[in-house]
């Protein structure tokens, strides 16, 4: 079993960024200042990713692979993942 977390870029942070690129020159300044304001952070990762993943015994089901993976940024972004997978030849015999 393993926990841990990382930081890393958010996806939507990242697409505002893009988006303020490509309109760049194209609206006036003010509303180009508008949009930056926005709280997002170009500089810095901003999404938490919190991840475990193992091989434990689930007392229903025997040994089973799992994944637990969840992602956050401060701008309102989340994923969230689980997965498990039975192990071949592990079942519990009753
Ligand atoms: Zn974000």
């Amino acid at each position: 079993m393993s926990a841990d977390n990382n930081w890393t870029y958010c996806p939507r942070c990242h697409k505002q960024i893009e988006s303020s690129k490509s309109i760049y020159g194209k609206v006036s300044e003010k509303e180009y200042l508008e949009f930056l304001d926005k709280p997002v952070s170009i500089e810095e990762p901003t999404l938490r990713e919190d991840y475990e993943l193992g091989i434990t015994l689930d007392k229903k089901e025997g040994w089973i692979f799992y994944i637990i993976y969840m992602a956050s940024c401060d701008c309102g972004f989340r994923f969230k993942y689980r997965h498990k997978e039975l192990l071949p030849s592990s079942k519990v015999k009753e």
